[in-house]
């Protein structure tokens, strides 16, 4: 599998493309948007036509709708016969099932293969992969997924991906905002917030978002001692989280805890402060009683 083309050069799809080029793939680069195009050599609009000759065929974009439309107006008439299609973009489970069918009926493997990591991780391949689809098209995939991501786990069937991913980032989401509020106790009891993380950091309270994503400026290398510059932007963890509400209510599963996140994270994420790093929910968090 050595010609491929990418669609979607936004903060993860133009690292990706670099990456798989240095790596020795050939790959078409695509998006609709000019200034997107301008960052990557060669890069050109989508079209059928262009995918001719391509193996396998990465989407990296927004959101569900962006992926069903560039199926259904590019990949689907493009795509040769047999080609692998692989969506690396973060989107619902629904959607992620229903391109699958489609994309077997039309005689074609696809993967949902949502990503954890960021751009910096994604110009070297050392993202974290979490996928569903076929056994077959997994194997096939593999050496692709290698140049993309040092991690992989293949969770089952079409959708279970993204399944994957929204209960991850559903427990990173609802984590932080535990994070947040103990910071910002302890800080209104009057503790010394060094002292603080370091107790929770080595105790039962230890979690990754603690040790990266500590809110207070200064106490630790995290955004907040950054200017809450990301990151993860709260605009994305407010997408994701509600990702995981709506598979939370298309299962009928309770998930109030990650209701509550998703609410509060989107509430936060409009405007100027989507941008900023998740963890500056916290100067929210303190603002509402100081
Ligand atoms: P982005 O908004 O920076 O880039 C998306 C790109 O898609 C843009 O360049 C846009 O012009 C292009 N696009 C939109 N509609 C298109 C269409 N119909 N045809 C062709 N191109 C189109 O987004 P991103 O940050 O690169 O994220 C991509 C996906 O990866 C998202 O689902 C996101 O949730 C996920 N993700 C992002 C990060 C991150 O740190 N940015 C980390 C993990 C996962």
């Amino acid at each position: 599998m050595h010609r491929l083309a990418v669609i979607g050069l936004g903060t993860m799809g133009a690292p990706m493309v670099k990456n798989l080029r240095q790596k020795g793939f050939d790959v078409a680069a695509m998006d609709l948007s000019e200034g997107a195009r301008a960052a990557v050599d060669g890069a050109i609009a989508p079209a059928p036509e262009a995918l001719s000759s391509a193996e396998a065929i990465i989407t990296m974009l927004p959101e569900g709708r962006h992926v069903a439309s560039v199926f259904e107006r590019v990949i689907l008439p493009g795509a040769p016969a047999g080609a692998l299609l692989v969506d690396c973009s973060t989107i619902d489970v629904a959607t992620a099932k229903t391109l699958a069918m489609a994309a077997e009926a039309s005689g074609r493997s696809m993967l949902d293969a949502p990503v954890s990591g960021g751009p910096e991780a994604a110009s070297t391949g050392a993202l974290s992969l979490m996928v569903g689809g076929p056994d077959a098209a997994y194997a096939r995939a593999a050496p692709l997924l290698d140049a993309i991501g040092a991690k992989r786990r293949h969770f089952g069937a079409a959708g279970s991906g993204q399944a994957a991913k929204a209960c991850h980032n559903m427990i990173v989401g609802v984590t932080a905002m535990g994070v947040m509020e103990g910071f910002a106790l302890a800080d209104r009891l009057g503790l010394d917030l060094h002292e603080f993380y370091a107790l929770c950091a080595g105790a039962a309270a230890q979690s990754w978002t603690l040790e990266n994503r500590c809110p207070v400026p200064g106490v630790a290398n995290t955004p907040a001692s950054n200017g809450y510059a990301p990151g993860f932007a709260a605009a994305l963890m407010a997408k994701d989280l509600r990702l995981a509400q709506a598979a939370a209510e298309a299962s009928g599963q309770e998930t109030p805890f990650g209701a509550k996140a998703a609410h509060d994270f989107t509430a936060f994420a409009e405007g100027d402060a989507g941008a900023k790093d998740f963890s500056a929910y916290y100067t929210t968090l303190k603002a509402a009683k100081d």
